[in-house]
């Protein structure tokens, strides 16, 4: 067991200043690293000592494994956290970082490898009782074959990138017709975004759930789960709100999903904080989708619901410490939203608009966190992932949590760039969200732009003709214009955002 003194978060942004907020409560000095154009980032700011590593492309800066390790040596740094993103899942990295004689916060390489691969990773959990999704068992060889296979399945069917993450390289068929028009575009994606073309086939899961199962092990061989997240509200394969615990689980399915979550962990030996990650159908059948081996962004709802800093057990774990905590310890209280907040404008297909926050103000209050990095003032950059910040309000059941967060949503002021809060507060309002009757499909199905824009019907053009009117009109008595206004306005109807 060892001590970790001074931590490297090799990161930034939210994600480096809640790793930082630990640290100090530990007791441990922080080394934050920054691009040149992150010269003025509250995590630089935060930290202890702070390092720039290179130019504002990642590439050069937050990815350079070898540089944030010559960091390390020069400032008497012991451990590095990877956060999530840049070289969070790169086994490569961690390998270097332990052959530099350092401490990587998370799993061995050898497990990162194994679950870098969503095929490696079905392979790896083979022998444990774990349900998986009907599909061919390795990369696609033989495109007859794969027809073969996929009219024995059914469809639709998914196209899936092995080395797939964020969405890419994934491609629906809804028929032999279309199969190799799809499969040729998911392995041009995946090649050109993972360098790597294979793919394979799973059934596509009608009403998919994305729920998914926190999981802590630490050296010693102790595993534990710390429940679930649901994430089913996304946008392209891409999660946008999430919400801990599920509405949609009974205590038996949630403690079987434990259950598998923690043999998949098992299988590969791993420890540190990681997420393995279901699909679950309209039966509320679950099959192991992959494994995550890093913090996710969304996991602060299960912080909430939990009561754990996850990034404590994660230091506590690279020390070679072992969890203080036992499965039957962990109760779910109360219920947590997440939603995320980029700089994406989502009356224009949500489209980057990056920019200057010229008014920032946070939502404060019981049961409101908000995890950022950003000031009134400044400037989101064009350069990494537009998130501003992500708002997580808890309450003591899922109702409560929700309210709080559409005032919470309310209360939040940013101005000088467009942002997903509207997007966010319509999730939130909609009969589909507030009933927990929605799936993936979510804002395909209920979202348009149009249902952000403040209703305008007939009888509002009438009433701003008449006001129109009324103001040129204004030689009139009064009483005369009174009376012309007061009709229409009965009418008026209330601005709804559903
Ligand atoms: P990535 O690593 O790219 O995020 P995942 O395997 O985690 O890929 O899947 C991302 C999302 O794609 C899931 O949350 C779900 O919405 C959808 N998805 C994945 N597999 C299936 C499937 N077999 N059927 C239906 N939807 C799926």
């Amino acid at each position: 067991m060892t001590t970790i003194k001074k931590l490297l978060v090799a990161n930034r942004g939210e994600i480096a200043l809640r790793v930082m907020r630990t640290c100090r409560e530990m007791g441990i000095k922080t080394v934050a690293i920054y691009s040149e154009a992150d010269r003025n980032a509250l995590h630089v700011r935060y930290a202890d000592e702070a390092v720039c590593v290179g130019p504002a492309a990642s590439a050069e800066s937050y990815l350079k494994g070898d540089v944030i390790i010559d960091v390390c040596k020069r400032l008497g740094v012991d451990a590095i956290h990877p956060g999530y993103g840049f070289l969070s899942e790169n086994a490569r990295f961690s390998q270097m970082v332990k052959d530099a004689g350092l401490i990587f916060v998370g799993p061995s390489p050898e497990s990162i490898e194994v679950m870098g691969s969503k095929l490696a990773a079905k392979a790896a959990v083979a022998t444990y009782n774990i349900p998986m999704v009907p599909g061919t068992p390795s990369a696609i060889a033989d495109r007859e074959e794969a027809k073969v296979i996929s009219a024995k399945i059914g469809y639709p069917v998914l196209i899936k990138a092995s080395a797939g993450g964020g969405g890419k390289g994934m491609r629906v068929v809804e028929n032999e017709a279309e199969f190799d028009e799809q499969m040729d575009r998911a392995v041009s994606e995946a090649l050109s975004a993972f360098g790597d073309g294979s793919v394979f086939i799973e059934k596509y899961v009608t009403s998919p759930r994305h729920i998914e199962i926190q999981i802590l092990g630490d050296q010693h061989g102790n595993i534990i789960h710390l429940f679930e997240r649901e994430c089913s509200v996304q946008r392209r394969h891409q999660k946008v709100v999430e919400e801990a615990p599920s509405a949609i689980l009974t205590p038996e399915i949630r403690a079987e999903m434990g259950r598998c979550a923690v043999d998949v962990a098992r299988a590969c030996g791993y420890y540190g904080a990681g997420t393995v990650e279901f699909i679950v159908d309209d039966q509320l059948n679950f099959y192991f989708l992959e494994m995550n081996t890093r913090l996710q962004v969304e996991h602060p709802v299960t912080e909430q619901i939990t009561g754990i800093d996850l990034v404590k057990q994660m230091i506590y774990i690279a020390e070679g410490k072992p969890l203080t905590i036992q499965q039957d310890d962990l109760q779910i209280k109360g219920h947590a939203v997440e939603v995320r907040v980029y700089a994406e404008d989502p009356a224009n297909n949500f489209l980057p608009d990056v920019g200057t926050l010229e008014t920032y103000v946070r939502p404060q209050g019981n049961g409101v966190r908000v995890d950022d990095g950003f000031e009134q003032g400044m400037e989101i950059p064009i350069y990494y992932d537009p998130m501003i910040a992500k708002l997580i309000t808890y309450g003591a059941d899922r109702e409560e949590a929700i309210q709080k967060m559409i005032r919470a949503i309310d209360e939040y002021q940013i101005t000088g760039l467009q942002t997903t809060l509207p997007f966010c507060r319509f999730v939130m309002e909609h009969d589909a969200f507030r009933s927990a009757n929605f799936d993936t499909r979510f804002v395909s199905l209920y979202f348009s732009p149009d249902v952000l824009k403040p209703v305008v019907d007939q009888d509002e053009e009438e009433l701003a003709a008449v006001l129109g009117a009324f103001l040129l009109d204004t030689q009139k008595p009064a009483q005369e214009a009174t009376a012309t206004t007061t009709q229409p306005r009965s009418r008026w109807k209330e601005k709804r955002l559903s």
